[in-house]
């Protein structure tokens, strides 16, 4: 990782000031490189392979680089879940990180096909005297592209029985287009009706390519309507998504501040471009850029700085124009960064 450096300033001049003293971050991936496997070249071009590893000294390292200051009260760990990382070892290492660290809820990697590694790693915790707090799955480990995937190809129900047995928590990267496409509508109602004590993080406000499809999903009443849904910000930077958030009161106590760390490092932020359609802009050159692209945003990418401070600067700014009193703004400023995380993880 290149060092830290606040280009544009967001952090010192307006972040720093405005969050709470103390964060809950709902959203970190740390794993060694052992666990990885060979990264093939043709992977290298998307970005879902920028980072493959980062030890819990590095995450503290960079929590503390990034929202220097302020303190950590809690986090939720999960591995780096691409198809190349061996699930049984990175599953190890979220257990010996919680042996270490009290503040850790470890989440652990599900395999698509078979239920039983990730029921052996939750019981070897177990045995260890820890309860893992939840699961993630992952469609990238189907060997295809999440936009090719099917929610049902990698959330088999003999995950989600013994998910709802055991009350855990799920980190969710939908598949296909999110949460604006009917099939992922349908997978959201089926799960949250037959497994009902599974709660379930929409990791990235559930997902978009465009925010309209998230204004859609918010008109469906699916998530006002399921108690067990919470949302989580990481990577979603335009305002639009938490302006609706807002407007609808019984969510504000299901919105989750996370950083998707190390990959909220990444400098840019994912936008529409109508000539280009879904881009991923960023500051910085990485394996996946393309140079006609970054020449011809040249300006706009001047102003970008981490993904996780652009997240946050679209909630402030939804925030601070939804209108309510000063007690309000502190309340929910204070349950999003913290509070909603720690009523769902304990
Ligand atoms: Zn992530």
């Amino acid at each position: 990782m290149t060092p830290y450096e606040d280009h544009v300033r967001l952090w010192a001049d307006e972040l720093r000031a405005w969050l709470p003293e103390t964060l809950f971050d709902a959203h970190v991936h740390i794993g060694l490189p052992d666990a990885v496997g060979p990264i093939a070249p043709e992977r290298r071009a998307s970005a879902v392979t920028t980072f493959t590893n980062l030890s819990f000294e590095e995450l503290l390292e960079t929590h503390s680089a990034l929202y220097g200051g302020k303190t950590i009260c809690g986090l939720t760990a999960f591995p780096f879940p691409q198809r190349e990382v061996n699930s049984a070892l990175a599953n190890d290492y979220i257990i010996d990180v919680m042996k270490r660290d009290s503040r850790v809820r470890g989440f652990l990697l599900a395999e698509p096909a078979d239920v039983h590694p990730v029921i052996a790693a939750f019981e070897k915790a177990l045995k260890a005297g820890l309860r893992c707090r939840g699961v993630k799955p992952y469609a990238d480990r189907l060997g295809k592209n999440n936009f090719d995937a099917t929610m049902a190809e990698f959330l088999p129900d003999d995950l989600l029985t013994f998910m709802d047995r055991e009350e855990l928590v799920m980190m969710l990267h939908t598949s296909g287009q999110g949460v604006g496409a009917a099939d992922v509508q349908d997978a959201l109602r089926r799960m949250t009706s037959r497994y009902p004590r599974v709660r379930i993080i929409l990791a990235h406000m559930g997902r978009y390519v465009r925010h309209q499809q998230f204004l859609d999903f918010m008109d469906t009443g699916i998530l006002q309507e399921c108690p067990s849904l919470y949302l989580e910000m990481s990577s979603a930077s335009c305002p639009e998504v938490y302006d609706r958030v807002l407007e609808s009161d019984g969510l504000h106590s299901r919105l989750l501040f996370g950083s998707d760390l190390p990959f909220g490092m990444i400098t840019g932020v994912e936008r529409w471009s109508p000539t280009r359609g879904a881009i991923f802009l960023a500051r910085d050159d990485y394996s996946w850029s393309d140079p006609a692209m970054n020449a011809e945003f040249a300006r706009e990418r001047a102003s970008l700085t981490y993904n996780t401070y652009h997240c946050i600067k679209a909630f402030k700014d939804a925030l601070m124009h939804a209108g309510f009193d000063a007690g309000k703004t502190e309340r929910i400023k204070e349950d999003v960064f913290s509070a909603n995380a720690l009523r769902l993880l304990g």
